[in-house]
């Protein structure tokens, strides 16, 4: 299959999702995650019409995506991996949405950057929903005080919220977690699931889906 088919096929997988989830058409964003391919690799995709990306590494993006934004200015590039502080500049100045604000730190660097450079990327928190400690992210316990703190001592609009769920667990428990911590804090937007449970995402209210290796092949 051609990159192009396996964009299509994961298109037309989470429209049946959407059907069988009763979410509306056109509920579920895809974000397609590019992360450690090449710039001949993508741009394909961006050719078959995609148009929202996502990177873990502010370093690799920079690498690849100014000329990309460049030949393609409506793309939409997302930060779905760590973020140290002494990046946050960067992150700024390149991304469009940044889905990892997953401390108090970040969070303030990101606030004093963005007032710098007069620039405002969407922002999502994320929550390590399993508690795994290997895995980034607030507790599921402490969200609400740390969205407070974004919003009432940093002025932040926090759009969304972002998990990754244990990976040998069924994923279902951990989004509709994640869906209640939104719904309790009034937050819209919901980033989960990856290539091997995106459908069960969707059952379960993700607003966008973070799909890398069922789209560009595996890593
Ligand atoms: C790599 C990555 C993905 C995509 O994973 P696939 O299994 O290749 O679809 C999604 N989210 C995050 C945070 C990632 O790092």
């Amino acid at each position: 299959m051609t990159v192009e088919q396996r964009l299509a096929e994961v298109q037309g997988r989470i429209k049946a999702a959407e059907k069988t989830g009763r979410r509306s058409a056109g509920a579920v964003q895809l974000v397609a995650v590019s992360k450690t391919f090449e710039v001949e690799d993508i741009r394909p995709v961006i050719a078959a019409g995609q148009r929202i990306f996502g990177e873990n590494r502010v370093q690799e993006s920079q690498a690849k995506w100014p000329i990309l934004k460049q030949e393609s200015p409506d793309v939409e590039l997302h930060l779905i991996g760590p973020l140290q502080s002494n990046k946050a500049a960067e992150a700024v100045a390149l991304f469009d949405v940044i889905e990892t604000v997953d401390r108090e730190k970040i969070a303030a660097a990101l606030a004093q950057e963005m007032t710098r450079q007069d620039r405002k990327p969407r922002l999502y928190v994320q929550v390590n929903i399993g508690l795994e400690s290997q895995k980034a992210g607030i507790a599921p316990k402490d969200t609400a005080a740390f969205l407070r703190y974004c919003c009432e001592d940093l002025s932040l609009d926090i759009e969304g919220l972002m998990c990754i769920p244990p990976a040998d667990d069924h994923p279902g428990p951990y989004f509709a977690l994640l869906r209640k911590l939104a719904q309790e804090n009034g937050i819209a937007k919901l980033s989960m699931g990856m290539s091997g449970d995106f459908e069960t995402a969707v059952q379960f209210g993700a607003t966008s889906v973070r799909v890398g290796s069922a789209i560009f092949g595996s890593r």
